[in-house]
């Protein structure tokens, strides 16, 4: 039986497990789930043994275990592949008001498995496991695998950092492949090419020792929640540019060639407002939707507090007001320089009548795939058998901040491989996976490895 053959004859089998998976709620931002985290990483590692990995282990972190496993025996002359994925899932949010079905009660409706993580990213995960699984039963797995599967992606890979940082040996590979991201659709296959990295801040803006009267203060006390949204206001130009010095200096510019490439599959005005509900679409200029989207960084206020915001009234200056920003960052930007420029900045515009100051809170680099590896080449040879069309190159907005830092430490180009659809509602309610998805994702990931062993 080849491994093509092989899924197929196990497309049952194969969807049972992930479901079994599924009812697990591992999610890694809620600390009373610890033991469920734990019954998924124990899963993910039962699973890896059973598909005939050499060597499998559980790695425990200071947060939750990393699933390590690897299989070196096709020999030092062939490539080493290592396969990441994360088994902790993000929360389900209102489960009885927007859910059709339980979010961890996995359910088939219209060609797609309906669970929190059904895409984001045991579902893509699994589809990995799985091609291996086929490649070693068909004796035709022609590369070395190693899996790293952790469970704090979606709470920011806080120990997974340190855990690459000392297992640089263990984990040396030729390239890096990942399933957590998207495609244009079905009949669109994309491969992305391009993520954000990201630095997010607070923003502290303080007035008074204690919060004031303001019918006996108002009027001589510069207040605080004021201050501070004039600052933010100082943050973008007029004209939707980030207005902090420095900022773009960095940035790489995109070449003729590439803004005709992402010119290829435009957002029209239509489709931002269904699926934004905003009235119109706002941002840099001389830059598409698209480009600003994907490659461009940005200055967000994700969230902004200060003085009475409970019911009715309540006259008073407060002593302080706090903002929540995140900046989405390009190549070739340094997020802590970013992080460096906004500080002189806010430090500069702050009126002598408040004090101010901006703490890191966490930060991730963006990363760039070199289209023209012999990886990336492999990867749309596979996309193109898998889909039956070949792929569109595509820039993401969105951020694997531990992306960049694996690409980097262990000097390795990355394949994004990414099997989720646009309308798979990753992180909000009914996620799903598409079935077509997982079986196409197969064996686009079978052919993928078995090309890069074949070749000359
Ligand atoms: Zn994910």
């Amino acid at each position: 039986m080849n491994p093509y053959e092989y899924v197929e004859a196990h497309q049952h089998e194969f969807l049972e497990e992930l479901k079994e998976w599924l009812r697990m709620p591992s999610i890694s931002t809620l600390s009373q789930h610890k033991p469920d985290l734990l019954r998924a990483a124990e899963w993910a590692r039962q699973q890896l043994e059973s598909i005939g990995l050499t060597r499998v282990e559980l790695f425990p972190t200071a947060g939750n275990p990393v699933v390590y496993g690897e299989w070196l025996e096709a020999g030092k002359n062939a490539p080493t592949v290592l396969i990441y994925g994360h088994y902790d899932v993000q929360p389900a949010d209102d489960p009885s008001k927007q859910w059709k079905s339980k979010p961890f009660e996995p359910e088939i409706r219209d060609g797609n498995l309906y669970a929190r993580g059904a895409t984001d990213d045991k579902g893509q995960t699994l589809t990995q496991i799985k091609a291996v699984q086929s490649l070693l039963a068909a004796g035709q797995l022609p590369v070395n695998v190693k899996f790293v599967i952790e469970g704090e992606e979606e709470s920011g890979s806080d120990h997974l950092y340190p855990f690459v940082e000392q297992h640089l040996d263990l984990l040396k590979a030729d390239v890096l492949v990942v399933s957590d991201t998207g495609m244009m659709g079905l009949d669109r296959p994309s491969i992305v090419v391009s993520l954000r990295g990201i630095v997010s801040m607070e923003f502290e803006v303080r007035g008074p020792s204690h919060d004031l009267h303001s019918g006996l203060y108002g009027g001589m006390v510069h207040n605080p929640a004021q201050a501070l949204v004039e600052i933010m206001a100082a943050m973008h130009r007029p004209d939707g540019k980030v207005a902090v010095p420095g900022f773009y200096d960095k940035v790489r510019e995109l070449s003729g060639v590439e803004r005709a490439e992402i010119a290829q599959n435009p957002i029209t005005v239509e489709r931002f407002k269904e699926e934004t509900g905003a009235p119109q679409p706002w941002g840099e200029p001389n830059y598409s939707m698209q480009e600003r989207a994907g490659t461009r960084p940005t200055f967000e206020i994700n969230g902004i507090v200060g003085g009475w915001t409970g019911e009715g009234g309540k006259t008073v200056i407060p002593e302080k007001a706090v903002a929540k920003v995140s900046c989405r960052l390009v190549a070739e930007q340094d997020p802590v320089e970013i992080f460096e420029l906004i500080q002189r900045y806010l430090a500069e515009i702050t009126p002598s009548t408040v004090t101010s100051s901006v703490r890191l809170l966490h930060k991730g680099m963006w990363s760039l795939v070199d289209t023209q590896s012999l990886y990336m080449q492999a990867a749309v040879r596979a996309f193109e058998y898998g889909f039956g069309k070949r792929p569109i190159f595509m820039r993401e907005g969105g951020s694997i901040p531990i992306m960049g830092f694996m690409q980097e430490k262990l000097n390795a180009p990355v394949v994004l491989m990414g099997f989720g659809l646009p309308d798979d509602n990753l992180h909000g309610p009914n996620e799903k996976y598409c079935l077509e998805c997982f079986a196409r994702g197969m064996k686009t990931a079978i052919y993928f490895l078995h090309s890069l062993g074949t070749r000359g």
